[in-house]
């Protein structure tokens, strides 16, 4: 989709099937937010619920709130809610620790079953790969790291556990989870989908693909909130056999009788560790509930028509995009190199359109449909214009590195 006038821009949110959900959002005066691909803003039922959890039911009903208010079942209750988003069945889903742990279960319980190499491609979010080389040192088991763009086909060199992103960090790219299975499946291999820049952003049926097993974030396209915790997908014909080394009280099959042997609980529920974060899972139970009635197609037609408009402004400055074009398939985000992105970044976060950048070039710019408008959209791309047009990015205080970029 291309537009050329703000005027379109406005036509097209009176259109919008979606426009009322940005009502729901508690969102800052004065900033576009192009980052909910990395920390989503909060849903204003999830800052209700928080505070009530914080002051109702931990201030006041203390200990017997794990029972009177649900705490004990929030990590199934939000896992339930994230498999409608996913095409996963209700019981498939748990919500538990992050990405990077629940990766790591699930290759330990997944490579006993499956003995050969693990895999995962050089340019993949570098926990997936921090973590299977940890997995590798502690296994002795061989590690290949892919080149991203080998095709599905590559299941070679005796690789028996890949891990893959469905949509990529960087690049928005998406994969063809099915026609990825199906070529697993013929050596025997199997693939953990990391959908971290996938979930709540578009279309997965992880079912309908083929996928069995599968990990994501709670703080990102579902907005959760800070350090909110990660899910795990396992199909439930996989989960019985399946047997992950962090064998906690939580993934015990009854872990109130304090009994004295590890006994896995059914399904995915043996994915549990630890005890939950009970604040960070109220704040998600209450931000999975914008998604209600919403339909995943809509989400991910709108995200990829925001990123179009985007783009299309974006190449019209002579910006190259690392990202799939307006007749591909894209996640929520688009890329673009410029040598000192960082700069242009920081300073459009001085004029409040907040970005990011990722090393060594990247400027990342996520569309999250649930709160943007068509004409934040145009409203960023003339800031965007503005900021290399006047060259305001050479100021050096934007050229001065943060902690967290
Ligand atoms: C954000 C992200 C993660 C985050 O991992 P945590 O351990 O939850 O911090 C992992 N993988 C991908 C692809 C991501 O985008």
């Amino acid at each position: 989709m291309t537009i050329s006038s703000r005027q379109e821009a406005l036509a097209l949110d009176r259109q919008d099937p979606l426009a009322a959900l940005r009502a729901q959002f508690d969102l800052p005066d004065g900033v576009i937010y192009l980052d909910g691909n990395s920390l989503g803003p909060p849903p204003r039922a999830a800052l209700s619920r928080l505070a009530e959890t914080a002051a109702a039911h931990w201030g006041r009903d203390l200990i017997k709130s794990w029972n009177s208010a649900g705490w004990i079942d929030l990590p199934k209750r939000c896992g339930a809610k994230i498999a409608a988003l996913i095409g996963a069945a209700a019981g498939d889903v748990i919500v538990c620790d992050s990405v990077s742990v629940n990766i790591f279960k699930l290759a330990s319980a997944l490579m006993k079953q499956h003995p050969g190499a693990l895999a995962y491609e050089h340019d993949e979010f570098p926990t997936d790969g921090y973590i299977l080389q940890g997995l590798a040192s502690l296994t002795g088991a061989p590690l290949i790291k892919r080149e991203p763009g080998e095709p599905a086909n590559a299941f070679k060199d005796n690789v028996s556990v890949l891990i893959k992103s469905a949509v990529h960090y960087k690049t928005a790219a998406v994969v063809d989870i099915a026609a990825w299975e199906a070529e697993a499946a013929k050596s025997g291999a199997v693939i953990i989908w990391d959908l971290s820049h996938a979930a709540g952003v578009i279309d997965i049926n992880l079912e309908g693909a083929g996928a069995r097993y599968a990990v994501g974030c709670g703080y990102k396209y579902l907005n959760g909130g800070p350090g909110a915790p990660a899910f795990v997908f396992v199909a439930r014909a996989a989960a019985q056999s399946l047997d992950q080394p962090l064998s906690g009280w939580m993934g015990h099959a009854r872990p109130f009788d304090f009994g004295g042997d590890y006994a896995p609980a059914a399904g995915v529920g043996r994915f549990a560790c630890g005890t939950p974060p009970i604040l960070s899972l109220a704040s998600l139970d209450a931000a999975l509930d914008v998604f209600d009635g919403v339909e995943m197609a809509a989400i991910e037609h709108k995200a990829k028509a925001l990123g179009d408009i985007f783009l299309a402004r974006a190449e019209a400055l002579g910006l190259e995009s690392v990202s799939p074009g307006a007749d591909e398939r894209r996640g929520g985000h688009v890329s673009l190199k410029f040598a000192d992105g960082y700069a242009v970044v920081q300073a459009l976060i001085a004029r409040g359109v907040i970005g990011d950048f990722r090393t060594p070039d990247l400027m990342r710019f996520g569309f999250a449909p649930l709160y943007l408008r068509y004409a934040d959209i145009w409203d960023a791309a003339d800031a965007l214009e503005e900021v290399l047009r006047s060259e305001s990015w050479r100021d050096p205080t934007f050229a001065a590195r943060k902690a967290v970029i």
